[in-house]
């Protein structure tokens, strides 16, 4: 049997792939069983930040893996208190909680949320409003958290103490606020919602309001974090600072990794015991995220992000099927004429690594893609539009 046929008879069909078996990837460029060649603007769901292998990311992780791969968390690991010491002083949030996934990330959010309203409150006061078309993970709980209905099914019961409010309705978020809600848990920008940028002023009346009724404000940046909109996180933009944010994707470079950073006033709410996984804080995968951040944590970088983000940007809006281009930094969301599934199956055929977001294209490049590789990337793009269109 051949990789997709020993796939689709033993592993769980919980996804619909496309026609390709990767192999190798260098940069931004990855290559299939074939030897084929193809440009990736996907990064795997923005987590391979740096692109395919790059140099020192590699050597990074080899050399941690050689040296202590994995301890428990009953000891203290330099790669995860310098991991933690970096992430604090770039965002000036006070401590860290580590996991493996943005969905354990936002759970710990959530448990972390819900045991500060519990301490001082008392236990009635658990409610989380989150947004409607938000994505917050595939667990029970973060299934609960994601506002959107096709996700709460089947596997009832879910979890309570969720509310839904509608994006960038102010009046519709207090409408939905009472004696019982205890966080606000939000996306700057929705990804798997459809690259859905939010309000700046919307964002900054939901922070005042949460701040004056000690409500604690979380923020999302699983998909936003580490560089992908031009700033180191996406709350920057807005002028806010989260109680609580959770980070994954992009942070670990291509490793498993999931972390929830609180500020000074929810630091000691966790206690030993109340939270806790094997795998958090793994020394290889922090010696990989403490690399990332190593190249992404600086203005130039940062800058460079925003640039190319501006120059795809341009380029696709010249496509005649291109509709409109919704984007912030690297994130980008593509309207387009026809059927952005069939339009994204066609583009992977013709040698473009892209994703959907709802009924959009979407790119998540490799921060460090070249101008070059955007070109051939919209290249392809403009010949597949062009194919279905026709
Ligand atoms: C991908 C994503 C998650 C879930 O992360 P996993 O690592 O797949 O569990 C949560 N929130 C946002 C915004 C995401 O994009």
């Amino acid at each position: 049997m051949n990789t997709k046929e020993k796939d689709l008879q033993y592993i769980m069909h919980t996804y619909g792939r496309y026609d390709v078996a990767l192999k190798s990837g260098k940069g931004a460029v990855a290559y299939d069983e074939d030897g084929k060649r193809y440009i990736d603007v996907s990064s795997g769901i923005g987590v391979n930040s740096l692109g395919y292998c790059d140099e020192g990311w590699v050597k990074a992780i080899s050399a941690q893996a050689a040296t202590i791969q994995h301890m428990s968390n009953y000891f203290y690991s330099a790669q995860a208190s310098d991991l933690a010491e970096t992430l604090c002083t770039l965002t000036g949030l006070a401590k860290v909680c580590f996991g493996n996934s943005g969905a354990e990330a936002n759970e710990c959010a959530i448990k972390i949320a819900r045991k500060y309203s519990f301490d001082k409150y008392g236990a009635e006061r658990n409610e989380i409003i989150t947004l409607q078309n938000s994505f917050h993970g595939r667990t029970v709980t973060t299934l609960s958290a994601t506002g959107q209905e096709v996700f709460h099914n089947y596997f009832f019961p879910f979890t309570q103490g969720f509310k839904y409010a509608e994006p960038n309705n102010l009046d519709d978020l207090k409408n939905n606020i009472d004696e019982k809600t205890c966080a606000v848990m939000l996306e700057v920008v929705q990804g798997e919602g459809g690259v859905n940028i939010l309000d700046k002023d919307y964002v900054q009346a939901i922070a005042s309001l949460c701040e004056k009724n000690d409500i604690l404000l979380i923020i999302d940046e699983v998909q936003t974090g580490v560089g992908r909109t031009g700033k180191l996180f996406a709350h920057e933009h807005y002028g806010v600072k989260p109680d609580l944010m959770t980070v994954a994707k992009g942070i670990g470079g291509g490793l498993p990794i999931g972390i929830c950073l609180c500020g000074e006033k929810l630091k000691d709410v966790m206690s030993p015991s109340t939270h806790g996984t094997t795998f958090g804080a793994n020394p290889v995968v922090c010696a990989g995220a403490n690399y990332v951040l190593s190249r992404v944590a600086n203005a130039e970088f940062l800058n460079a992000v925003e640039e190319k983000g501006k120059y795809l940007e341009e380029k696709l809006l010249k496509i005649e099927a291109v509709k409109s281009v919704r984007r912030l930094g690297l994130m980008v969301g593509i309207e387009i004429d026809g059927d952005a599934h069939e339009a994204a199956a066609k583009c992977v055929a013709n040698g473009l690594l892209i994703i959907t977001a709802k009924d959009l294209l979407r790119m998540l490049p490799p921060l460090t893609i070249t101008t070059d590789e955007l070109d051939e990337a919209v290249a392809i793009l403009d010949k597949t539009l062009k194919e279905i269109t026709e």
